[in-house]
């Protein structure tokens, strides 16, 4: 029993399998090769075919064969190399949809002025981590953070400068915080502050820290001379009280930093 196998037969059926799959993998430059390297083994088979069989040579029916496989390959080959052309642009333009997604992302979570995170981000932070601190049954402390007589500062220097004081006390602040401490700008001069699973009297020492820095600090270099303070209100909410209600706590006690002097550090603590 002999089994009369023709080598063409061969290269033939071995053609789809590399080129249907192809066109999902491999790159329009490959899927031309292929499509190169197929014409050209096909050739080869032929003729290979012929020393072997050369009883069943029959050179025009062969090479009308030939041409006409020849036409479906390089057919077939330009099709996948549209589709792998298509595939390839469809992911570079993916590619750079998310990286301009992840900007704008960046950019919508940011303020433009302080880099620090702005109150949207902020109020999903909080949202987070209340749920995170009660589930722990701890205390997260907030602080509500005005600068005193900024208005001064824009009237007498410029808007300009009241700009750099802003970005100023952002740095100076940030670089007074923990790992895990937020600082973001609430409103115009105001500043929310942070301070997860911390109890009010621990993140007063926080607190002091960056007020000791502040008073030693000129956050408008052009004029050295000018002080800025700042007044703050210290907060925490019971178990299960929403995050809004130790802002309003916050806000009062800043309230009472203001109105008893400015540059000062006000505490309102809920009572059970
Ligand atoms: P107080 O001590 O009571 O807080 O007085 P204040 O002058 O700081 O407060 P007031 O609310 O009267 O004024 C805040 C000023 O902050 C007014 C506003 O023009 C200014 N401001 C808000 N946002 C910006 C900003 O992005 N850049 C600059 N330069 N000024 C800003
Ligand atoms: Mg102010
Ligand atoms: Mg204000």
């Amino acid at each position: 029993l002999t089994v009369d196998i023709r080598l063409r037969g061969v290269v033939l059926a071995v053609l789809p399998v590399v080129l249907l799959p192809g066109q999902f993998t491999l790159t329009p430059r490959a899927l031309r090769l292929v499509s190169h390297v197929s014409v050209s083994a096909l050739a080869l088979a032929v003729t290979l075919d012929w020393l072997i069989h050369p009883q069943q040579m029959d050179v025009v029916a062969d090479m009308a064969q030939w041409a006409f496989a020849c036409v479906i390959i390089v057919a077939s080959s330009w099709v996948a190399q549209r589709v792998s052309e298509l595939r390839l642009k469809l992911t570079s333009e993916r590619e750079s949809l998310s990286s301009v997604l992840d900007e704008v992302q960046v950019i919508a979570a940011h303020d433009s002025l302080t880099g620090l995170i702005n109150r949207r981000r902020m109020q999903e932070l909080l949202h987070n981590e209340w749920i995170r601190k009660d589930r722990l049954r701890q205390t997260t402390t907030l602080v509500m953070l005005d600068l005193d007589h900024f208005k001064r500062i824009n009237d007498e220097y410029g808007h300009h400068a009241g700009d750099e004081v802003l970005r100023n006390f952002a740095e100076l602040a940030s670089q007074t915080l923990r790992q895990f401490d937020v600082l973001a700008r609430w409103g115009g001069e105001e500043f929310l502050l942070m301070y997860p699973g911390t109890k009010p009297e621990q993140a007063l020492i926080a607190l002091e820290r960056m007020y000791q820095r502040l008073r030693a600090a000129s956050l408008l270099p052009t004029y050295p001379d000018v002080r800025i303070t700042c007044s703050a209100g210290v907060s925490c909410a019971l178990p299960g009280e929403p995050y809004e209600q130790a802002i309003e706590r916050a806000d009062q006690a800043l309230y009472r930093a203001k109105t008893s002097g400015r540059d000062r550090i006000e505490v309102l603590v809920p009572t059970c």
